[in-house]
């Protein structure tokens, strides 16, 4: 599905406009895909769509950056121009911006290019664009929660087919790589992460998978996902090798009722702190609340954590559109982890699961 750029464009520029902004700097990663569909690299030579409201929108590129910003389409929502190898870019900047006071800058613009900016627009207050693209990007549009859903599918398939794998005497490192080779299978075109967590390496929410032998009785984390269509998958799911004890069989269902009770709670309107209140009073009644070590969830779409966040703290009250994690944990020192997490598309009638894999305890050999 083709995404609507000029549009994203031409929002960003009123909205910019509404802030008070003559000027926005956006950097490659995921604000320039956004906003025009080209993943360039970040790179010494500056690369950088220039908006200024009402509606100039100008990619500056490094001459020999140009071809590939045309192959991608850039040229549809902004005039290219490009600057040779010895010319001053961030004098560019300036010509195209003259009389700049407000300036913002994507998150991800290098420090020495803002500082280059800095010096060749000194009247001019830099701030972050962050607050002003963020909002945008955390509306999900019909292609990106359809790539969503696809890559939540794709999550889905690898887990169901990891768990007809034989668990007992393997190394996490190898079941890693068969997560990697099942996400690939399953329509994705990139692996990002593979966490693999067995017994006592459980407690690590973020643990990398090493050469731990899993074991009979082994609670086993795994936390995995990458990119569909350039938006990404992220699942948790939790399995124990042969039957759990009746403590961990407790420890499991406290999760899988915190990250229902999470699901529940999270409708337009509700603050992203509220959803994660709702799971953290279930963990906590159980007697688990310090072991809850980290936030509910994060935003997912072009990056792997974005706004929203399911924060404490975080009083924003959540809209349609958005889609986020919600990936409760217990995590017991030296002995085990228990970790549940779907991606979430909340819609006007309420949120719906982009992960169906199954959440009910699932015993593996
Ligand atoms: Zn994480
Ligand atoms: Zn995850
Ligand atoms: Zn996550």
């Amino acid at each position: 599905m083709a995404h609507d750029h000029a549009g994203r464009v031409g929002r960003a520029l009123a909205l910019a406009a509404a802030a008070g902004l003559d000027t926005l700097v956006v950097a490659p990663g995921p604000d320039l895909v956004y906003l025009a569909g080209y993943d360039a690299p970040p790179l010494e030579r500056l690369t950088a769509l220039v908006l200024r409201p009402p509606d100039l929108a100008v990619l500056l590129v490094p001459a020999l950056e140009r071809p590939r910003a045309m192959t991608a389409g850039a040229g549809d929502v902004a005039e290219l121009a490009a600057w040779d190898d010895g010319d001053d870019p961030y004098e560019r900047v300036r010509a195209l911006a003259p009389g700049a006071r407000r300036v913002a800058v994507s998150d991800r613009l290098w420090a020495t290019h803002v500082l280059g900016l800095q010096v060749a627009i000194p009247p001019a207050t830099f701030d972050r664009a962050g607050p002003l693209l963020s909002p945008l990007r955390a509306v999900k549009d019909d292609g990106e929660v359809d790539a969503l859903a696809r890559a939540g599918a794709g999550a889905d398939a690898a887990f169901a087919a990891i768990v007809t794998e034989r668990f007992e005497g393997r190394a996490e490192t190898d079941v890693a790589r068969s997560l990697g080779r099942n996400l690939v299978a399953n329509g994705h075109e990139s692996v990002g992460f593979t966490i693999v967590a067995s017994g006592p390496n459980g407690a690590s929410p973020h643990h990398e998978a090493g050469d731990r032998v899993i074991r009979a009785g082994d609670a086993v984390v795994m936390d995995f996902g990458g990119k569909v269509g350039g938006y990404g998958s992220d699942i948790t799911r939790t399995v124990f090798v042969g039957e759990p004890s009746d403590h961990d069989a407790r420890v499991y269902e406290t999760v899988r009722a915190a990250q229902q009770a999470a699901f529940e709670a999270a409708r337009a309107g509700v603050a992203g702190q509220d959803v994660d209140l709702a799971a953290r009073r279930v963990i906590e009644r159980a007697g688990f609340g310090p072991e809850f070590v980290h936030r509910t969830g994060h935003g997912i779409g072009l990056e792997e954590h974005e706004d929203p966040y399911l924060v404490s703290g975080n009083a924003e009250p959540l809209v349609p559109g958005n889609c986020f994690s919600i990936e409760p944990g217990i995590y017991l020192e030296g002995r085990m982890g228990v970790r549940i997490e779907d991606i979430v598309h909340l819609t006007d009638q309420g949120p719906r699961r982009l992960n169906e894999a199954p959440r009910e305890l699932t015993v593996v050999a």
